[in-house]
């Protein structure tokens, strides 16, 4: 059988992997061809080393929750090289009114499950606590599904969507709550209210529970990642597949249909047959490929918007950030009407990621924040670089040096197709989703979460977000950039 797999992202690497492993089971001979557009496999996937960081330039983790990536490492026999959180600074900061509050101990995603802590903490109002404090008395919802905002906005009230469950689910989904299937999203809530009514009550309980049979002893922490990088796992994945079995710099133009097999022919001229065809890329090139094979399907895919965002990664020296870094990073609500959207301390939160004496912090933003970035890199004269009063902190290292490549780069969308919104009509080939009512169906339908990527590197610094990173050193103080370009 001849298997051709458009795109050398994770998914198809995976699927390509997958079928190997399939065929070998089943005693089927196997013919692959991998064709990848660019000059390297890993798609959105990208390690970079420099200065003795280690630079994720796209995810720099999978969660443990959804077991897949798990497995798929395990049967890589990557499982010595996947490397946990270090778990003693699990804290998350909100940045709010210009401070950054430690997220309530016990907070789980949506809503607190421990009340001293919740009680005492200055991230709400007293009337934003007793608005959440509802949710113990609210009766069920009725609705089959809703937007994730509606439901936070109707059990916990306004504060508690706006000041935590907004910037959380902007870090995973880069969308708006209101745009966000519950159910598609987290199902796990959505079922917390239909069992157990009251969400707090709900937590509280599932904590007892796992304290109880003692899961919450698991060998890996929610997030996890691979000690050398993600690009370890795309190595791992590409060095699997026979010599002669990827076809990189090859943009399949189209997909065809020829009685019961399939043609795949490439913007460079290369024509492969094939009895089955596996499309892994990001859906709008998958629309243009397919638009002939299924009009429909296509205008379903090209329906799926791609929001950008860039990542500005910084090293800086220890010794020159004030802040004790005492946490995995912080989040920045929508209703601060900054460009920063959240800030990860990398070295804290993995172990590795920087040389000792420094750290590695990694900025997500909008793509607007990252232009000064790359400006920054590409000309470089460190005394642009922001440095915050009484020169408390100096970015490491000379801008100039970075050279062009590491700079931040415009370019074509890398997708994030974490969420699953509500397709225009429900479409079993796309995705299995359930509709939603209103007007959050509404506005589902006319777009689906995909996250893009712009390329960002370390020791550049630029006036918003170099700004926001240096005001670590003033104890108690943050200054993050505004929507409008200036901090
Ligand atoms: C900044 C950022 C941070 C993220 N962080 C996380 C995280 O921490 N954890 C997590 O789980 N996920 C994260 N994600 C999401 C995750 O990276 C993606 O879901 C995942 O990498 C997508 O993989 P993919 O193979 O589906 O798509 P891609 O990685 O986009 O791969 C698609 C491939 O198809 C190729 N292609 C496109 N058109 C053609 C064509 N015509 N012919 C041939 N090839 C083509 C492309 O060149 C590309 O290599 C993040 C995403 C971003 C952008």
């Amino acid at each position: 059988m001849r298997l051709v797999v458009v795109g050398g992202g994770i998914t198809g690497l995976a699927a390509a992997h997958h079928a190997l492993e399939l065929a070998r089971e089943r005693r089927i001979a196997l013919e692959l061809t991998l064709v990848e557009a660019r000059e390297r496999l890993g798609g959105t996937i990208a390690t970079e080393r420099a200065g003795g960081f280690l630079i994720e330039a796209g995810p720099d983790s999978f969660l443990s929750e959804k077991p897949w990536a798990l497995a798929l490492c395990r049967r890589l026999g990557l499982e010595d090289r996947l490397a946990r959180t270090d778990d003693r600074y699990r804290k998350v900061f909100v940045w709010h009114a210009g401070r950054l509050h430690p997220l309530p101990d016990g907070w789980e995603l949506l809503a607190p499950t421990r009340l001293a802590p919740f009680l005492s903490s200055r991230l709400f109002s007293w009337p934003g606590k007793l608005r959440m404090a509802f949710d113990l008395v609210l009766p069920r919802g009725i609705a089959d599904d809703e937007s994730l905002g509606a439901f936070v906005r109707r059990r916990l009230g306004r504060e508690a969507l706006e000041r935590v469950a907004q910037p959380l689910v902007a870090g995973i989904y880069t969308a708006d709550p209101d745009d966000l299937s519950l159910t598609a999203t987290m199902p796990r809530f959505a079922e917390l209210e239909k069992q157990e009514r009251s969400i707090i009550l709900g937590l509280r309980r599932a904590r007892r529970r796992a304290r109880e049979t003692g899961v919450s002893g698991a060998r890996w922490s929610l997030f996890v990642t691979l000690k050398e990088g993600m690009e370890d796992l795309v190595a791992a994945l590409a060095t699997r597949l026979q010599p002669g079995t990827v076809l990189l710099k090859q943009r399949v133009a189209g997909v065809e249909r020829r009685g019961d097999r399939w043609r795949v022919a490439t913007a460079e001229g290369a024509d492969l047959d094939a009895d089955r065809v596996i499309v892994a890329t990001e859906s709008h090139a998958a629309a243009r490929m397919l638009r002939y094979v299924d009009p429909s399907l296509a205008t379903l895919l090209a329906e799926i918007p791609y929001a950008s965002s860039a990542t500005v990664t910084l090293g800086y020296r220890r010794a020159d950030v004030v802040h004790p870094l005492d946490g995995f990073g912080f989040v920045v609500p929508h209703a601060e009407k900054r460009a920063l959207l959240a800030c990860t301390f990398s070295s804290v939160k993995y172990a590795g990621r920087a040389p000792e004496g420094d750290v590695l912090l990694r900025d997500a933003g909008t793509r607007r924040a990252a232009r000064g970035a790359r400006d920054h890199g590409r000309t470089g004269p460190r005394a642009r670089l922001p440095v915050a009063e009484g020169d408390a902190a100096v970015p490491r290292g000379s801008p100039g040096a970075c050279g062009d490549d590491r700079a931040p780069r415009r370019g074509a969308p890398r997708p994030r197709p974490r969420g699953r919104r509500l397709p225009r009509r429900r479409d079993r080939r796309l995705c299995p989703v359930r509709r939603g009512r209103g007007r959050a169906r509404a506005r589902r339908r006319r777009r689906l979460s995909v996250r893009g990527q712009e390329r960002a590197f370390v020791d550049v610094s630029e006036p918003g977000f170099g700004r926001a990173l240096d005001s670590l050193s003033a104890p108690g103080r943050l200054t993050v950039p505004t929507l409008d370009g200036d901090a």
